[in-house]
């Protein structure tokens, strides 16, 4: 339970609107920044401003998936005023008090470390990153089929990186009955790949890899789709780059080649942004009563 414990709110999309009513059923003290123009009124949270006095009480302050912009804005769907995150603002807070959000640039990570605010970046962690492999691949799978006029199943399809999401795009695609070769750089993920029923091989030998592809997955936020790789395709093949912008194609010579090329971000958010915000809502509500045990622990 987080009885006793005041949780802020600052901006955010439909999936912190779980975490609102997690922390509501958790008896947490709930506030509400930039929230003016939410319908469905949460009974147990109440409403604020952005300003010091609602700030100074909060032992933990939640920032949407991208905490605040370049300036220190703080994007909310539920608000048409803008709300920017000041060091003010972060000079207010107690100095216990524990600042997440999904990732953090810059401007927010120098703020809080000016102030010594501890930043909890959820993205980072492999639970949360696990978890939200799944919403991805199943976002993932819609798109290329949304594109493509062939099955997934019998297709040649590719992966590459086989990290927390690329494990799990493989073994879906797998799943699903196509042709699965995946590529990495550790022997390590060579081998479970094989061990998987999957074939792999060394990202180094992509170019002569993607000579028959149906479809090509990328989770690697590197450019390795580049100029030369994608020359060797064939023009039916599908690009779905899922990594983090820039993504990892060279997007201008894909068209150049007529070749269809998607870079997909944040699609947990937008297949299923209920169960991404549970995702985000299981995981903070664990830290912020881990955070209050160890500050008790601390002071006893
Ligand atoms: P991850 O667990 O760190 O996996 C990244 C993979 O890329 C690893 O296998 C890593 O290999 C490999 N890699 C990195 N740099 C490489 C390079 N230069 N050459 C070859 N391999 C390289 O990350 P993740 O959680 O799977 O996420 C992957 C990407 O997808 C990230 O950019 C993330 O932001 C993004 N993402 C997007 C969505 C979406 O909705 N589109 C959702 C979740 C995540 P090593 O293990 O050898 O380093």
């Amino acid at each position: 339970m987080l009885t006793g414990i005041h949780v802020a709110f600052i901006g955010g999309d439909a999936r912190q609107l779980e975490v609102i009513k997690c922390c509501i059923q958790l008896d947490a003290t709930v506030t509400l920044i930039g929230f003016d123009n939410l319908e469905s009124n949460f009974t147990g949270a109440t409403k604020k401003p952005l300003t010091c006095d609602v700030l100074k009480d909060a032992d933990a302050l939640i920032l949407p998936i991208v905490g605040t912009d370049d300036n220190g804005f703080v994007e909310s769907i539920f608000c048409s005023k803008q709300l920017q995150l000041k060091q003010e603002h972060v000079a207010c807070l107690k100095k216990h008090c524990v600042v997440y959000t999904g990732m953090a640039k810059p401007y927010l990570r120098n703020l809080l470390s000016a102030e010594q605010i501890e930043l909890v970046e959820l993205l980072e962690r492999d639970d949360v990153a696990i978890y939200n492999s799944i919403p991805t691949v199943e976002g993932a799978l819609m798109l290329a089929i949304q594109n493509t006029d062939i099955t997934i199943h019998g297709s040649q399809s590719i992966v590459l990186g086989f990290g927390r999401t690329g494990l799990s795009m493989a073994r879906v695609l797998h799943a699903l009955g196509a042709r699965v070769r995946v590529g990495a750089r550790r022997q390590e993920h060579l081998a479970r790949i094989y061990e998987m029923g999957m074939t792999p091989f060394h990202i180094s030998d992509i170019r002569n890899q993607v000579t028959n592809a149906d479809f090509v997955f990328n989770t690697i936020p590197s450019l390795v789709l580049t100029a030369e790789v994608i020359a060797q395709m064939p023009q039916t093949a599908f690009i779905l780059d899922l990594a983090s912008k820039p993504g990892g194609t060279d997007f201008r010579y894909a068209e150049k080649r007529g070749i269809k090329a998607l870079l997909a971000p944040g699609l947990p958010g937008i297949v299923a942004p209920k169960t991404a915000g549970q995702i985000l809502a299981k995981t903070l509500s664990r830290l912020i009563a881990e955070q209050t045990i160890s500050r008790g622990n601390q002071h006893g």
